[in-house]
Formats: structure tokens, sequence, C-alpha cells
């Protein structure tokens, strides 16, 4: 595993499109906080200024995303499931809530989990910002508009969801966690903020098992040589965001002002099917792996695509990072 501290060209390229947002001395607590996101976000806060509270479960997290961090003065980890009540017992400025199971291949396995971690987890999320009066940034995701029929897909779209499909868990548990997030804004003037997140990648990605997401997958495929698994026939797309790009538009998004209530999608609106990115990884790596195709998994969406003008205009956030530069960029941490 590469070092991300500070130093690195990664974290680099974060503080700078954070310059202008300030967390000097506030605390915040990130649920989620080892798990690919999680960590970066720590991490970022950190060299921010911040005290910062990881809460993990462990359940898609790894420990191993936030050793690193344990020596630092301001950083607390705590081992704890968000779907049962939390008190951090300290004086928070913000949550972050991104605990949740995120991979299509956990759907299967673990729906309740899902479920809880958006809903019930949500909710406590939102009780501890209530009660220590802090700004809460949730994080939604694309799933949320199922199988899309506008594109790029903006934030006023109100969705296509299978709501008893395979990942209805996990698309119905956020549409939840937004619902619950505009009620305590409402109902209480909690200051809350939705992000909805585009498919990201980037180191600490997991490429294992059920966790793997279409690109770690891939690359860790390829540099075995063994046959690149593409559901369906690869026509489908997904627009692919760099982790440097997606952390530092979720943190303007938490850290700038005026923005209390707003839903914002973050991700890079360049599309590529899946093919497209299956051939790109073998070049990359020199692989003599082949294409071997499967079914297409139940719902999964034909083609994704943010529409990120909101973005542009609220936070001043521009892609930075493209697949021709971040895959490498990924690679490298496969090597180590
Ligand atoms: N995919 C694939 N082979 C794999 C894993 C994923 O062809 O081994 C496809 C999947 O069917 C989907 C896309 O890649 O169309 C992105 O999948 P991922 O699991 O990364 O997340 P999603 O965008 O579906 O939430």
């Amino acid at each position: 595993m590469s070092d991300h501290n500070s130093n690195s060209e990664d974290m680099k390229r974060i503080l700078a499109g954070l310059q202008d947002v300030d967390y000097q001395d506030k605390t915040v607590l990130v649920t989620g906080g080892s798990g690919f996101l999680g960590s970066w976000m720590c991490e970022t806060l950190l060299n921010k200024g911040a005290h910062v509270i990881c809460l993990d479960n462990y359940a898609s997290g790894r420990p191993e995303n936030t050793d690193h961090l344990l020596d630092h003065p301001c950083f607390t980890r705590i081992e704890h499931d968000i779907s049962k009540p939390f008190d951090p017992e300290r004086k928070l400025d913000l949550v972050c809530h991104l605990a949740s199971r995120a991979g299509p291949l956990e759907f299967e396995h673990y729906p309740i989990q899902i479920l809880k971690s958006n809903t019930l987890g949500t909710m406590h999320a939102l009780g501890i910002a209530k009660k220590y009066n802090a700004r809460l940034l949730f994080t939604s995701t694309s799933e949320i508009y199922g199988e899309a029929e506008v594109f790029p897909t903006p934030e006023t779209y109100r969705g296509n969801v299978n709501t008893l499909g395979i990942r209805g868990c996990y698309d119905e548990a956020k549409r939840a966690g937004e619902a619950y997030c505009m009620a305590y804004h409402r109902q209480h003037g909690l200051d809350v903020r939705i992000v909805r997140i585009f498919n990201t990648y980037g180191p600490r990605m997991r490429s294992d098992g059920h966790y793997g997401r279409v690109i770690p997958r891939f690359i860790d495929q390829a540099m075995q040589n063994q046959p690149i698994t593409i559901f369906g026939d690869g026509t489908q797309t997904r627009s692919f965001c760099y982790v440097t790009d997606q952390i530092t538009g979720l943190l303007r998004l938490a850290g700038l002002p005026g923005l209390a209530g707003e839903v914002v999608n973050i991700g890079n609106p360049v599309e590529w099917t899946i093919l497209e990115l299956a051939k790109k990884i073998i070049q990359l790596v020199h692989s003599s792996s082949t294409l071997s195709y499967g079914p297409l998994q139940q719902d999964d969406p034909m083609r994704r695509l943010p529409n990120i003008d909101k973005a542009r205009k609220v936070l001043g956030f521009e892609p930075q990072v493209g697949l021709d530069e971040g895959l490498p960029r990924m690679t490298e941490e496969f090597l180590i």
C-alpha cells in the first residue's frame, strides 16, 4: 500500500482543491471512516487541521485503511455499527455519514445491513448532528436514479427504481436516507447537505470477492492474466470519477457556507462502455487476459452519466483526473 500522507501527489491535489474551505480545529465524525472514501476523507480532514472521530464496524471497510493515522494526535478511531445508537460525547461541528456497503455484488448477501446503515444509521447520524448542533453530510448515490431515462442525469430527475429487485435494498435505503435528511432539515432546521456520488475509483478500493467493483476487479484480473469478467455484452456505460476529485467535491459541499438542504451530483461526466474500460485496462497493464462474457446482473443500469452543472455552479467543482491518468495511479497500488 502506498503512503498517502500530505506529501503524496493525490493528497496534494485534494488539498489544492480545498484551499478556500476551512476545517481548522473543527471536530468531524466520519461514519464508515475506514472504508475507501471514508479513509481518504479522514486523512484529508486531518491535513486540514480538523479533529477526526472515525467510526467503522469493518463490514466492508478495513482497519488497515486508517492504521497509518492512529498516531495522529487529532485522530480517534472507534469500532461501532452506526445502525445502533452512538453518542460521541464530544462537541461536533460536522457529521459525515458514509457508512454503507456499496458494491452491487454485496447486495445479494447483506441486504438487511445495507438497509439498516442507510435508514437507522442515517437517523442516528442525524440525531447526533441535532444533539451537538452540527452540520451533516449524507452520502447518497447515483443509484437513487435507478434505470435513469434522462442523460446526463440532473438532480431534478426523480428516478426509476425497482423496489423489489436485488438493488432495491441500496437504492431505496439511500432514497429513505435522503428523505430523513430533508425531514431533519425542515423540522429541526438542521444544516444537511446531500451528495449523490457517481462511480468513483482509486487506491484503497477493494478488489476481493463480492466487495470488488468493476475497476479494481478488472485490474486484478488483468494483472493475473486471467479472463476479464464482462457482465452482459459490455455495452452498458459508467462515468468514472477519480478519488481525489470525489473527495474534493465532498469536502467542498460539506465545508462551504450557504448550502443547507442542497443536493448535488458529484462525478466525472465522461462516459465509457464497460468493454472500452476492459480493453483500456488490458492495454495499460500489458496483460494477456481474454474477455469472458457472463449474464448481466438484475437491474444493472445500462447507462450512468452525471449532470454536474450544479456542482460546477455551487461548489466550483471541476474533475481534474481522467481515466488515462487515474487508472495508472490505481494500478501502482496493485504492484506494491
Ligand atoms: N461489471 C462487469 N464485470 C465485473 C464487475 C462489474 O462487467 O466483474 C459491470 C457491471 O455489470 C456494471 C459496471 O461494470 O454494469 C459497474 O459495476 P460496479 O460493480 O462497479 O458498480 P455499479 O456501477 O453497477 O454500481
